[in-house]
């Protein structure tokens, strides 16, 4: 039986996709066309995210970006704010001290979205910082952040914002410059379902210029974002291009724009889950703030989740997820994100819970 994969990320892969990442190897320093491709990527990924700001692709997973952000943004000694009410919201605290920044917590609680108000009410006594950080999708919470107040509402005080969106991109709307957003980062194996391994993010003009104006030199070299600048004009890569990534990216892409119902769709099937969930007599993790892209719902007391999960595979062949760290045994995760995100998947994935619940 072919698994049916429903976490949230890897997301289900088409098959044009993974053709597409078969196709013949070129050179990609040398062969002009492969410029071309990349940067007709990076334009429709601009699209997507609406910014007119650069965009690069580069070659490792979602957590490349984050570190990507902390170490060409971030020097020895700056304080950095990290707005924290999930795992990957807290995680990139260990980024910034990473690279010596100090990080500076304003934590909310996990069930709820940041609350504006109390964290108005923080910069309002303490907003000595240039940079950050947040987390739009908390994944592991299926919980939303509210992004489009909270990054102008930084810009009021001077402060950059780097948001973590790799699994909202493609699947919920976001307006990279409308909210001010300056360097925002997704992942190819999330709502985009194309294979684990390209992370994709914006810069502002207002974070390349911090990046620029910096004191101390950018440390690494796979993580420095100003070894890209001018790529395009120079027809120049600061290393060998993953050129069969870039091709299952490129055509995951295309899949987006080729369907044009991605977002209505997300919120439609979202919703379905919601409610057969509560009506099966489960709690939503989230008390709001509910992702259109991943739902985790509450273990009641006593339940077997892994056992659960198990025979959702190994009767059902439907893999969904548990969570890690602070949530692990507390959470049952659905990815109905990308290419998950589709009636018959849903459906299939809901009748069998049903099923084993007894229902
Ligand atoms: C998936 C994801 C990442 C990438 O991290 P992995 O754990 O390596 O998959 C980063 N941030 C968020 C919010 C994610 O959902």
């Amino acid at each position: 039986m072919t698994q049916l994969l429903m976490t949230p990320g890897p997301t289900f892969v088409r098959e044009n996709v993974r053709q597409a990442m078969a196709e013949q190897i070129i050179n990609p320093d040398i062969d002009m066309d492969f410029y071309e491709l990349y940067k007709e990527t990076c334009q429709m990924v601009q699209k997507i995210i609406r910014t007119k700001e650069e965009v690069l692709i580069l070659d490792g997973e979602g957590i490349l970006g984050l570190e990507a952000a902390c170490a060409s943004l971030i020097e020895p000694g700056d304080r950095v704010l990290v707005i924290s009410n999930g795992i990957f919201g807290a995680g990139f605290g260990d980024f910034v001290e990473m690279y010596d920044g100090i990080p500076v917590y304003f934590e909310g609680d996990f069930r709820e979205p940041i609350d504006i108000e109390a964290l108005e009410a923080f910069l309002e006594k303490d907003s000595d910082f240039k940079i950050a950080t947040l987390v739009h999708c908390e994944t592991p919470s299926g919980l939303i952040n509210p992004i489009e107040t909270i990054c102008p509402m930084l810009k009021r005080y001077g402060i950059l914002s780097v948001v973590d969106a790799v699994s909202s991109i493609a699947g919920i709307p976001i307006e990279t410059d409308k909210w001010e957003i300056d360097l925002l980062l997704g992942g190819s194996q999330k709502c985009l379902s194309a294979a684990p391994g390209l992370t994709f993010l914006s810069v502002s003009r207002a974070a390349k210029a911090l990046m620029a104006n910096r004191d101390s030199k950018i440390r690494g070299f796979y993580a420095n974002l100003t070894i890209w600048d001018g790529w395009y004009d120079k027809r120049w890569f600061p290393y060998t291009q993953p050129v069969s990534a870039i091709y299952g990216f490129n055509r995951a892409l295309k899949n987006y724009f080729a369907d044009g119902r991605v977002l209505e769709r997300h919120a439609n099937q979202a919703k379905r889950v919601r409610e057969e969930v509560l009506s099966m007599g489960f709690d939503l993790y989230p008390k709001s703030g509910f992702s259109d892209t991943c739902t985790a719902i509450m273990v009641p007391e006593g339940m077997d989740e892994k056992g659960f999960r198990d025979k959702m595979l190994n009767e059902h062949g439907i893999l969904i997820s548990g969570a890690f760290g602070p949530l692990e045994g507390k959470v049952i995760r659905i990815g109905h994100m990308g290419d998950n995100c589709d009636g018959d998947k849903v459906d299939r994935t809901l009748k069998a819970m049903r099923a084993l619940l007894g229902q």
